[in-house]
């Protein structure tokens, strides 16, 4: 299943009046409700739930998470069961947004906690008590990263990409994709991150997951954080789908576009690079609001 979805993933190059030119890989077009980069870090998560014989699964996210919906639809596919450990408690009363619908309609079963409590997701008792109400159940963690969602982030890149580009792009949240692209470059490349979220905290995970050089992360396009936007940011998104008819997101994808789009302006890269932007999907948060963090 995973396998298949790899393939038949597009490449679209922008048209743009400048002396690099850009490639983006389309992985948000594997499908309308997931993330792209989630399908490769759930791959090898649920092969080995399936080696351990276990056909149910734990996870964490917010109310908008595209880790949360595509955990619930790789359940979906591979017949398991999956539970949702959702931050607050007070969406357990209200509608559920798009985000938690779909994800409940793949058949995730939606557990609400407290902010406080959330913030307890790693914490032994929080586990234990998790353990004690959802037996047998593959525990994933928010986000999805661990080091076999960097494997499959591996997958990300084919033989093609490895020769054919000279810089590879990504957004980072907690560092797990930008990892395995890096762990699967050639070593004439340079694998560039643009952090969501703001802090140095990422180059160190992510120099604790890989021993290799050729990569460099910023935040300087986080627009103030995690979820967080500037009305900069903003219009150029809109101008950046009316021109490439390209659709962004406002939590990753679009920083990451913006960033590139600001170091192509500043001659940042040499005259002739190939860059290939992955786009790591994300879509169907974008009726996120001001509620998200
Ligand atoms: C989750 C996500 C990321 C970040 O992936 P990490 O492996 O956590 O760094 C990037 N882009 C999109 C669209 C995402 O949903």
């Amino acid at each position: 299943m995973f396998d298949r979805i790899a393939q038949s993933v597009a490449y679209q190059k922008l048209n743009l009046d400048t002396t690099v030119s850009v490639t983006i890989k389309r992985l948000d077009q594997i499908h309308p409700q997931i993330s792209g980069n989630k399908f490769f870090k759930l791959k090898y998560n649920f092969l080995e739930a399936q080696k351990q014989g276990v056909n149910k699964v734990l996870t964490f996210g917010g109310a908008y998470s595209n880790h949360i919906a595509a955990t619930a639809y790789a359940a979906h596919l591979f017949g398991f069961k999956s539970v949702g450990i959702i931050r607050g408690e007070e969406l357990a009363s209200k509608a559920l947004n798009p985000t938690l619908a779909t994800a409940q309609q793949f058949g995730m079963q939606l557990h609400f906690v407290s902010r406080q409590q959330y913030r307890e997701k790693t914490s032994p008792v929080f586990l234990e008590q998790l353990q004690q109400h959802y037996p047998e159940h593959y525990r994933i963690p928010e986000g999805g990263t661990n080091p076999l969602a960097i494997q499959g982030c591996k997958e990300i890149l084919t033989v093609e990409d490895r020769q054919n580009y000279d810089v590879i792009c990504c957004a980072v949240g907690t560092g797990g994709t930008m990892t395995g692209i890096i762990e699967a470059s050639s070593a004439h490349q340079k694998v560039l991150g643009f952090s969501a979220l703001k802090g140095d905290f990422l180059q160190r995970d992510i120099q604790q997951w890989t021993t290799k050089k050729n990569w460099q992360m910023t935040d300087a396009y986080c627009c103030g954080g995690y979820a967080k936007t500037t009305p900069a940011l903003l219009q150029f998104i809109q101008s950046f789908e009316n021109q490439h008819h390209l659709p962004l997101e406002q939590v990753y994808t679009a920083k990451m576009m913006y960033g590139l789009m600001d170091l192509i302006g500043q001659n940042h890269f040499p005259a002739g690079s190939r860059i290939l932007v992955i786009h790591t999907g994300g879509l169907q948060g974008r009726h996120i609001d001001a509620d998200r963090s």
